[in-house]
């Protein structure tokens, strides 16, 4: 080579050096995509706001709702938040569903393709909950590790090396007490109330924030009300975190990303940061009242968790107000095998299950009382993890999972 050459050729692979570092600066730009499953759906605001409230607080209206997840492209790697909904399954829907999803717009993996990616490019999933509508489609990516939270994970007996049973040991992220590290920018949180073992997803990009949180709010008209759902495991958690949430969106500039309103899109695509009025918060709920002995099998809704213990499934149920569906009669349940272990789980599919094969004594409050319900949910938790109770739904879940994880 001469010298002519020489720089000629030097020239060539500066430039080339000079634009694959522009490249790769391009490239490690954080970008947030939504992944749209349903939309045109609606949620009941007693649904979305009366959890922990007596019956009548909320004035009834119609809210919108959808169902999304979202994909963060970190420029590095390709990380999902929740993997919907199991393709296969419909939603029971009638006049009285208290939310509905509204058309389907993809299936999971096609969703993903949708907003630009293929499965087989995620490296890791970040699940905020085990219910049915954010653990779906868990068994199509192949190269991925799942972070789940140890609490959810023992729940749902979930198996496989691609299992990282998250204990949240980095310590505190902002005013969170509990969290991990998952990549430059990326944190998993631990967040529960909603189910016990539930968690949020913060990305930082930049001056922004964006919280990706599951279900801690249904729409944000309850993050702006400071009003929980009815559907939760343990209420004073719930409570916590919906504090903790409010006042990091007060101290840091966010972005709301909601797993089941369309505002999750929308706030998205606008990069709109989510100011919040002072609100008070609820009051307490109400004090229980004396117990009755009762005995009969202990029915669980499928929507919202309540507990019910007689021989037949209530009609409607008193917390959600999920009217019951035909097959719940013959104590058969269809779907069975996409209830995760406990009382919550199956969410959306309005089915009394029992949670025991033979009738058992158990107390249960006269009149309904929220936080009382959800107490009672953790005590029935805690003997099914014991294993002193038989919950057939358990095993066929675990059967399931078993399938979609890749060991
Ligand atoms: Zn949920
Ligand atoms: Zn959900």
């Amino acid at each position: 080579m001469n010298r002519r050459e020489f720089i000629k050729t030097a020239g060539v692979v500066t430039l080339g050096l000079m634009l694959d570092r522009k490249f790769t600066e391009a490239k490690t730009q954080m970008k947030i995509s939504a992944v749209k499953l349903f939309d045109g759906g609606y949620m009941m605001k007693s649904f979305a706001c009366g959890g922990g409230l007596p019956e009548g607080s909320i004035k009834e209206e119609k809210l919108r709702s959808s169902l999304q997840n979202f994909v963060i492209d970190t420029g590095k790697e390709i990380i999902l938040v929740d993997t919907g909904f199991p393709a296969e399954e419909k939603i029971p829907v009638n006049e009285n569903s208290v939310i509905t999803f509204g058309d389907k717009v993809k299936d999971y993996v096609d969703a993903l393709k949708a907003a630009g990616y293929a499965p087989e490019q995620v490296s890791k999933i970040l699940i905020t909950h085990k219910h049915a509508d954010h653990t779906g489609e868990l068994r199509h990516f192949p190269n991925a590790k799942i972070f789940i939270s140890r609490i959810e994970a023992d729940d749902m007996k979930l198996t496989g090396d691609n299992v990282v049973r998250t204990d949240f040991t980095d310590g505190a992220y902002k005013n969170f007490d509990k969290s991990q590290k998952i990549a430059d920018g990326v944190y998993y949180i631990f967040a529960p109330g909603h189910t016990k073992g539930n968690s949020i997803v913060i990305v930082e990009d930049g001056e922004k924030f964006f919280m990706i949180h599951g279900d801690v709010t249904y729409t944000d008209e309850a993050l702006l009300e400071n009003k929980l759902s009815v559907v939760f495991e343990d209420l004073p958690a719930a409570r916590d975190t919906l504090k903790r949430v409010r006042a990091f969106i007060k101290e840091n500039p966010t972005v709301y990303l909601s797993t089941h309103t369309p505002l999750g899109c929308e706030n998205l695509d606008a990069q709109k940061i989510m100011k919040l009025p002072d609100v008070e918060e609820d009051a307490p709920a109400a004090e229980v009242q004396p117990e009755e002995k009762k005995s009969g099998t202990i029915w669980v809704c499928s929507v919202c968790g309540y507990e019910h213990v007689g021989d037949e499934p209530p009609e409607v149920c008193p917390r959600c107000k999920q009217p019951r569906l035909p097959s719940a009669k013959n104590k058969i349940c269809p779907i069975k095998k996409f209830f995760p272990a406990k009382n919550s789980a199956g969410i959306f599919f309005q089915l009394w299950r029992p949670t025991t094969s033979r009738p058992v004594s158990f107390s249960i409050a006269s009149k309904i009382f929220f936080a009382r319900s959800s107490m009672k949910a953790s005590k029935l938790s805690a003997r099914q993890s014991s294993g002193s109770m038989k919950c057939f739904s358990r095993i066929s879940l675990s059967s399931v999972f078993e399938s979609f994880v890749i060991s």
